[in-house]
């Protein structure tokens, strides 16, 4: 079966009420392609609402986070048992703000990943290196590095969609070659191959993120072990519907 193409767009820490619903608004209208499936991330107090007005089952929506525990003393954080209550199908785990900015260690992404797939969402896995990680050529060492931490907690890869996102490739406007981003990508088929399995690595979707845009979504989208992306900035804007149909 080939892999059903993924676009995801990470809104991130930003937009209002009215903005919200001016991008559902502007989604429900266009035209998408209807063999990808799209998965919007509004910040999480706009979830509910935007999951509402989104009128297409074309597209779903996700949290950008999620805490492990289903409940308690844990001020800030929403649990991924909440999120399966609030029927919210997908999270993002492990981007790399997270991880840069607020501390998350790669044993914290595999436990965070164990419980949303426990609640039996959809799991965002995102992965990638640093420039200095990169110019030092580590770059396939660190993402089998935190790939390695999930595999360790999670047997069952059926409901993760691999992300991977260099991180000076993202909100940089520096976008991986079609070359650069592909490698990265075999190179991680070949890490589920011989951990997970040649059937598992087979239907693994692995998209990209890292400065997707309507001008270099197609060249990235016809490499053959690039399944999708990962949006940011652009996500935000009317050419997100353009990487939605890169495949077109
Ligand atoms: C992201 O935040 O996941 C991302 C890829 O951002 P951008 O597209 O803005 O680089």
């Amino acid at each position: 079966m080939p892999r059903t193409f993924f676009v995801g767009g990470n809104w991130k820490m930003n937009g209002s009420i009215q903005t919200s619903k001016e991008l559902v608004g502007n989604l429900n209208k266009a035209q998408l392609d209807p063999k990808t499936e799209v998965v919007i991330a509004p910040p999480a107090l706009h979830l509910l609402l935007v999951k509402e007005l989104v009128e297409s089952a074309q597209v779903k929506v996700s949290a950008q986070n999620a805490y492990h525990k289903a409940s308690g003393a844990f001020t800030g954080e929403i649990s991924v048992s909440q999120l399966k209550d609030a029927q919210v199908p997908w999270v993002i785990i492990g981007h790399s703000e997270r991880r840069t900015l607020f501390g998350e260690a790669d044993s914290n992404v595999a436990e965070k990943t164990k419980a949303a797939l426990a609640e039996d969402l959809g799991v965002i896995l995102c992965v990638g290196e640093t420039l200095e990680e990169r110019e030092k050529n580590e770059t396939v060492n660190v993402v089998v590095r935190q790939l390695d931490a999930v595999a360790a907690e999670v047997k069952d890869w059926t409901k993760i969609v691999v992300a991977y996102e260099p991180v000076w490739a993202i909100g940089t406007g520096k976008v991986a070659t079609a070359e650069q981003a592909q490698e990265v990508h075999a190179a991680i088929r070949k890490w589920a191959t011989d951990k997970l399995g040649s059937q598992v690595a087979d239907d693994l979707r692995i998209i990209y993120g890292g400065s997707v845009a309507a001008k270099n979504c197609k060249e990235l989208a016809g490499q053959p072990d690039i399944d999708g992306f990962l949006v940011g900035g652009a996500s935000l804007k009317p050419e997100f519907v353009d990487i939605v149909n890169a495949r077109l």
